[in-house]
């Protein structure tokens, strides 16, 4: 029988409560279990597609084309767990079905409420989970305790141990054990508040991890058991990482939380191995080098907008025991100087995708100065819409060339809408999503990369390239070297006469693993290391 793990967050908002249930999943994985990740959102937004990064940083977009919440990146970059739309329900779409339902007389006249129907909807979304090849579902609830918006979602997770055994069921909640500078020590009244306020629900927590910047200490650890009943071994700390995420896992495992769990659930497991995150932490502890990379961006202040871009840099350095660090440049900028004085000196220029016209300008001026001083470039989505864009306007002398998406009366429309975009008129759920084939130009350096000529890769854009013009580009130097298989699709370009100047229309951010890092960022971060080599050798 499927055993359930439910992760909630008290005291404070960003905690780390996905990365902790996605190192939670990895150990269980690590001692042979079969796991399955699940985040419940509690906002009304039927999907996080239809907000700004501002709102929650990037948007995780899945293989069967769920756009999803960030936290599910951490949940694939750490398991193994198939993630699917029915990984992130948010508030909006558990009310949707509900209201469907009534809509449809599905309730045979009865009051629909939130309790027993919404309550009824949500246990559905966790139970579908669960299935014969399924030794643990993970489910992480978004939000603090005691937000009124979670208050359907605790109620719903209360009372699925009622329904399967209280001894098939383990709450995991994450607290913040705050040190308090003014009265010099650690202070755990928080952590006591917020399992108070689950108690009050309802809802006892066997394990909690309480998040510290300063040691706990053993006394400490023994009050937050006695005033949270909770046994004493089950109060597990989980400092601030100096280095690495990667010490999360690891740390968790050395407070003994795998046993713990293994053991409250009754599970059949393995002995646990981690020495693959030993070694990647090794080499992210040891670098042998170190490059810069610009990510010239638009949402570049918020610390999560390009959540999956920072963490695939990180796995092509660690496949080149590089430390890549990244400059964030705020796309405007460059429209306001000259880019030599912010772009001088990086090893590397990265343009993530987006919407919208601002910053557009100051990312085609990256690409430029990209171009031209032969400085390795990534383009993904709005990044190879605007490489796009610079070739025409600055190669091949056409004046004004834009995406309709920012001008719709250019003369030419590199970038446009094509048939299936043009009739939608709803914004959520309506671009081109998910995993999606393309077959690559043997010989070229994507094809080199992958060492493959079909891939299958990720999508979430409307705008592509302007099919009218591919001859043109051709001509003038920027080949297509990946297009969808009926060849209608532009998915990559790459300039031949460049070190290395490749952009692509989907998002291989979204696949990159710290074990398995992208071949397009491995490539790309070999090729800002060569065109270090080289500046070093010139200025000698
Ligand atoms: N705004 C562009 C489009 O819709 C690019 C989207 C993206 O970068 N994800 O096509």
């Amino acid at each position: 029988m499927t055993k359930h793990i439910f992760v909630t967050g008290g005291v404070v908002s960003s905690l780390g409560k996905g990365l902790t249930s996605a190192a939670i999943g990895l150990l269980l994985e690590r001692r042979g279990l079969r796991v399955r990740m699940q985040k419940l959102d509690p906002y009304l937004n039927v999907d996080p597609g239809t907000m700004s990064p501002y709102q929650h940083g990037e948007v995780y977009v899945l293989d069967d084309g769920a756009e999803t919440d960030l936290d599910l990146g951490h949940y694939e970059r750490f398991t193994n767990s198939d993630l699917s739309r029915d990984s992130n329900y948010t508030t909006g779409r558990i009310y949707l079905s509900v209201i469907n339902k009534e809509r449809r007389g599905e309730y045979l006249g009865k009051t629909v409420q939130v309790i027993p129907h919404i309550t009824n909807e949500i246990k559905l979304a966790v139970r579908k989970l669960a299935s014969p090849d399924v030794d643990v579902v993970i489910t992480e609830l978004g939000g603090t305790v005691g937000d009124i918006e979670g208050l359907p979602f605790l109620e719903a997770i209360r009372q699925i141990p009622l329904d399967i055994g209280r001894q098939n069921c383990l709450f995991v909640h994450l607290t913040l054990v705050p040190f308090l500078k003014a009265a010099g020590e650690v202070k755990t009244k928080p952590t006591q508040h917020s399992v108070g306020q689950l108690r009050q629900i309802g809802i006892q927590p066997d394990v909690l991890v309480v998040r510290t910047e300063r040691e706990l200490g053993r006394e400490n650890a023994e009050k937050i058991a006695l005033f949270c009943n909770v046994e004493k071994n089950a109060v597990i700390e989980e400092p601030d990482k100096e280095f690495s995420i990667y010490e999360v896992p690891l740390g968790l495992v050395e407070h003994g939380l795998d046993q713990l769990i293994v053991d409250r659930l009754g599970l059949k497991a393995g002995p646990i191995d981690m020495s693959e995150w030993q070694y990647l932490l090794h080499k992210v502890r040891n670098p042998e080098h170190e490059v810069t990379i610009a990510v010239v961006g638009k949402y570049i202040q918020h610390k999560d907008a390009y959540k999956s871009i920072y963490e695939s840099l990180d796995h092509a350095g660690i496949a080149h025991s590089t430390r890549v660090i990244v400059k964030r440049v705020e796309a405007e900028e460059l429209e306001r100087g000259d880019p030599h004085s912010v772009l001088g000196g990086v090893d590397g220029i990265l343009v993530p995708g987006g919407f919208g016209m601002r910053g557009i300008e100051g990312k085609v001026d990256a690409i430029r100065y990209a171009r031209k001083s032969e400085i390795p470039f990534f383009g993904i989505c709005l990044g190879m819409q605007c490489a796009v864009i610079e070739f025409a306007r600055n190669v091949m002398r056409l004046e004004n060339a834009n995406s309709t998406e920012f001008a719709g009366d250019t003369p030419h429309p590199v970038i446009c809408l094509l048939n299936d975009q043009r009739k939608v008129v709803e914004m959520g759920g309506t671009m081109r999503l998910g995993a999606q084939a393309c077959l690559l130009e043997p010989g070229t350096r994507a094809a080199d990369c992958y060492d493959a000529e079909r891939i299958v890769e990720r999508h979430r854009h409307r705008y592509e390239f302007n099919p009218a013009f591919r001859e043109r580009f051709a001509r003038a130097g920027m080949q297509i070297t990946g297009s969808s298989p009926d060849g209608g699709l532009a998915e990559i370009v790459e300039l031949p006469d460049h070190p290395w100047f490749l952009a692509v229309q989907y998002h291989p951010e979204f696949k990159s693993k710290p074990n398995k890092a992208h071949p397009l960022f491995v490539g790309f971060i070999e090729a800002a290391l060569a065109h270090q080599q080289q500046r070093v050798q010139m200025s000698l």
